[in-house]
């Protein structure tokens, strides 16, 4: 049986072998897949372990995803764009580094959820793995802007540099941040997995689509989306769905259907 794996730290709320558990089964692909905590600080000597057993490929998340990307013999254009890696495929005992974030997070929004996000103002939250991995293919959307806003300022203003060549993205503190509504609001910070809410000013939810990454409860980035004029909240399960597919179709070659697991997965949660 084919071994994969999920590395992260925390890791326990993880859905991944759930949903790849679905898929193989889907596809009849004979697989395994299991969820690891990996130390901070000691990711590598548990990649190296996972190779020597025979491992076929992983997934990575919060807060690996660098590290990943530095660890990778080769790169996908996805990968090398983004600056980090979400999915690795074993071949050889080489590490080929991928990413899948975004392509799940627009496959999401677009056809799951129906948005449009050409000529519209997005303000992301956060400026991490996650971030790095969705702006490419969000400004392959042709958006008019993307506000890219930080804790960290100077990440905000280095991504926003690193992606200027692609389309209109400005980075700035969280601070910063003007009472001014935006189309869309996508909170890729970590702050969700700590039950903590970004401070940033409440005007700029009036009328927007929100978005939280995090996924499997209601987030307090959701209260406060809806508790200030949201017109629409949603979390972050159909983006982890979408790039599974993604990530088991560059494994095995072959894309899961994602409509059914979805549906089944959303009647849970509620
Ligand atoms: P990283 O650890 O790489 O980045 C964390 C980001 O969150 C940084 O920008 C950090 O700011 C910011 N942050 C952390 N705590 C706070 C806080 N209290 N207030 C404001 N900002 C904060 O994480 P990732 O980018 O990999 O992941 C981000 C989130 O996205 C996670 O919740 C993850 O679970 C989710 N995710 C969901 C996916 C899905 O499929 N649904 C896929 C990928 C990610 P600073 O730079 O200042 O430290």
């Amino acid at each position: 049986m084919d071994k994969y794996t999920i590395f992260g730290n925390p890791i326990h709320h993880t859905l991944s072998p759930k949903i790849h558990g679905y898929f193989a089964e889907q596809t009849n692909h004979l697989i395994s897949y299991e969820k690891v905590l990996a130390p901070r600080g000691d990711f590598e000597s548990y990649v190296r372990d996972f190779v020597t057993i025979g491992g076929k490929g992983f997934n990575v998340t919060v807060p690996f995803k660098i590290e990943a990307y530095d660890l990778s013999d080769k790169l996908t254009s996805h990968a090398r764009t983004a600056g980090a890696v979400n999915t690795i495929k074993i071949e050889d005992g080489q590490l080929l580094g991928h990413n899948t974030d975004g392509i799940g997070l627009v496959s999401d929004l677009c056809n799951n959820l129906e948005q449009t996000l050409k000529n519209k103002d997005i303000l992301i939250l956060g400026a991490g793995g996650a971030t790095k991995g969705i702006l490419l293919p969000l400004l392959e959307q042709k958006p008019a802007r993307i506000l890219l806003a930080n804790r960290t300022k100077s990440k905000a203003l280095d991504l926003a540099n690193n992606f200027s060549n692609f389309g209109k993205v400005c980075g700035f503190g969280l601070e910063q941040i003007k009472d001014k509504p935006v189309d869309i609001i996508i909170n890729a910070t970590s702050a969700s997995l700590d039950g903590v809410m970004p401070d940033i000013s409440s005007g700029v939810a009036n009328g927007a689509f929100c978005y939280d990454l995090m996924y499997g409860k209601k987030t307090p980035f959701m209260n406060w989306a809806s508790n200030n004029g949201a017109t629409r909240v949603v979390d972050g399960l159909g983006m982890l769905v979408e790039q599974d597919a993604s990530s088991f179709e560059f494994w095995r070659g072959e894309k899961p259907e994602t409509i059914d697991l979805l549906s089944a997965l959303k009647e849970i949660a509620d």
